[in-house]
C-alpha cells in the first residue's frame, strides 16, 4: 500500500498575496525575521491586514538554522495571544520555525506553559526563497546549539493550510541564494526520483520540477527580476516540496544536514557540493536508482542511451549548472580546511547515519559508506 498526500491548497502566480484579502475578522500572529522586517516584505502582509481590520502581532526573533531557544520565544508569543491565524513569511528558517512553534504549542503545552487549550491556528506559508519547499512539507529543522546538530522533526500537524507562492516576493534574492536555494530544489527532486516511496505521483512531480529548474535557475541567477523566472522557480520548489514530503529524502540530505552543523555551509550548497557524488554511490552496482536516474536523463534529453550512460549524462549536467553559478565542486573548495575535516570526519558520519533521511535512501548504507562519500567529496 502506499498513500499521496496533499493537504495545502496553493495560491500562485503574481500578486497571489492577495488571497490575505479574504482573511476577514482573524487575529493574526506573523512569524518572520529581521531580515523581511527590513526589506519591508512583512509591510505587504501587514497592509492588507491593517486595511481589513484584521488584528495583527509580528514575531520577528527568527534565525537562520532556528534553534530551539527561538521556538520557545516563539511559543510564549502564541500562547499570550492566541491568535486564529498563523502567517510565517520568510525563507525555510521562518517557516520552519513557526511550524516548530506550533507543533510544541500543541504537543507539549501542558509541561511548558501551562494547560490551557490553544485551538490550532489557520496556518499560511508566505516563502520568499524558492527552495525548502517547506511551505508544503510536515518537516522542520530545528538546530540544537549545544550539541552541534540540526534536528528534522516531522509531523503533519504542521502541515501548511494555505501556501501563497507569489514571485515578487522572491525579485530581490541575491544570486548566490538565489543558486544554493534551487540547487536545494534539484536535490529534493534527485532523492524523490529514487526514494523508497516514490511512486507514479511523486514521479510526475519531479519531472515537471526538475524542467523547470533546468529551465530557468540559471535564467534567475543572472537576472534576478526575470519575473518569469522566478515564478516557475517558486512553483518548481513547491512541486518538489509536495514529492519529497511524500517520497522521502536520502543520504544527501542526511550528509548535508551534518556537513552544514559542523563548518556552517548553507543547506542547499551543502546539498549542491554533495550531490554528484551521491548519485555516483547511489547508482554503483545493478540497482533500480540507476536506471531511475537514466530515466530522468532521458525525460531532459540528455543522451542515455544505456543506464550508464543515462547518469553520467546526469551528473555531467549538474556539474555544468553548478558551474555556471560559481558552487564550489568539493568540500575543500567550499573553504573547509583538512585539519577539521579530517577532525570532525567520523562525528560527522556518525550523524548522518543517525539522520531521519538515512531510511528513504534507495541504497542501504554503512557509516564506512558515508566516510568514503565524504572522502571523496572533499577532494573531489
Ligand atoms: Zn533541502
Amino acid at each position: 500500500m502506499n498513500r499521496f498526500k496533499e493537504k495545502t491548497e496553493i495560491i500562485h502566480g503574481i500578486d497571489a498575496i492577495k488571497y490575505l484579502e479574504t482573511l476577514k475578522g482573524k487575529r493574526a500572529c506573523i512569524v518572520t525575521d529581521t531580515t523581511m522586517v527590513k526589506l519591508k516584505m512583512v509591510d505587504k502582509v501587514t497592509e492588507v491586514f491593517s486595511n481589513n481590520d484584521v488584528e495583527y502581532e509580528v514575531f520577528s526573533e527568527v534565525e537562520p538554522d532556528p534553534s530551539f531557544e527561538i521556538v520557545h520565544k516563539g511559543l510564549k508569543h502564541i500562547m499570550k495571544n492566541k491568535p486564529k491565524l498563523l502567517i510565517a513569511i520568510g525563507g525555510g528558517s521562518a517557516i520552519d520555525a513557526a511550524k516548530a512553534i506550533m507543533y510544541f504549542c500543541i504537543k507539549m503545552k501542558e509541561n511548558l506553559i501551562g494547560t490551557e487549550e490553544i485551538p490550532k491556528p489557520f496556518f499560511v506559508a508566505i516563502p520568499t526563497t524558492s527552495g525548502t519547499g517547506s511551505e508544503v512539507t510536515s518537516y522542520s529543522v530545528i538546530t540544537d546549539k549545544e550539541k552541534q546538530t540540526k534536528i528534522p522533526i516531522v509531523d503533519d500537524l504542521m502541515v501548511p493550510d494555505v501556501a501563497i507562492l507569489d514571485p515578487n516576493f522572491t525579485k530581490t534574492i541575491p544570486p548566490a541564494i538565489t543558486a544554493d536555494t534551487g540547487l536545494d530544489v534539484l536535490t529534493h527532486c534527485l532523492e524523490a526520483y529514487v526514494a523508497k516511496n516514490a511512486s507514479d505521483f511523486t514521479d510526475a512531480l519531479v519531472e515537471k520540477a526538475v524542467t523547470l529548474v533546468f529551465q530557468y535557475l540559471i535564467k534567475a541567477y543572472e537576472n534576478g527580476s526575470d519575473i518569469e523566472a522566478r515564478e516557475k522557480l517558486h512553483n518548481a520548489s513547491c512541486m518538489a516540496g509536495i514529492a519529497f514530503n511524500n517520497a522521502g529524502l536520502g543520504i544527501n540530505h542526511s550528509m548535508a544536514h551534518s556537513l552544514g552543523s559542523y563548518f556552517k555551509i548553507p543547506h542547499g550548497r551543502s546539498n549542491a557540493i554533495l550531490m554528484t557524488y551521491i548519485i555516483a554511490f547511489n547508482s554503483s552496482g545493478d540497482n533500480k536508482a540507476k536506471g531511475k536516474y537514466a530515466q530522468l536523463a532521458k525525460h531532459m534529453g540528455l543522451p542515455s542511451e544505456t543506464d550508464e550512460q543515462g547518469v553520467l549524462s546526469l551528473i555531467e549536467a549538474i556539474k555544468i549548472m553548478k558551474q555556471a553559478m560559481n558552487i564550489p565542486a568539493t568540500i575543500e573548495a567550499a573553504g573547509v580546511d583538512s585539519e577539521s575535516f579530517k577532525r570532525d570526519l567520523e562525528a560527522m558520519s556518525k550523524m548522518a547515519l543517525k539522520d531521519i533521511c538515512t531510511a528513504g535512501n534507495p541504497k542501504e548504507v554503512s557509516k564506512e559508506d558515508l566516510i568514503n562519500i565524504y572522502l571523496q567529496a572533499y577532494e573531489g
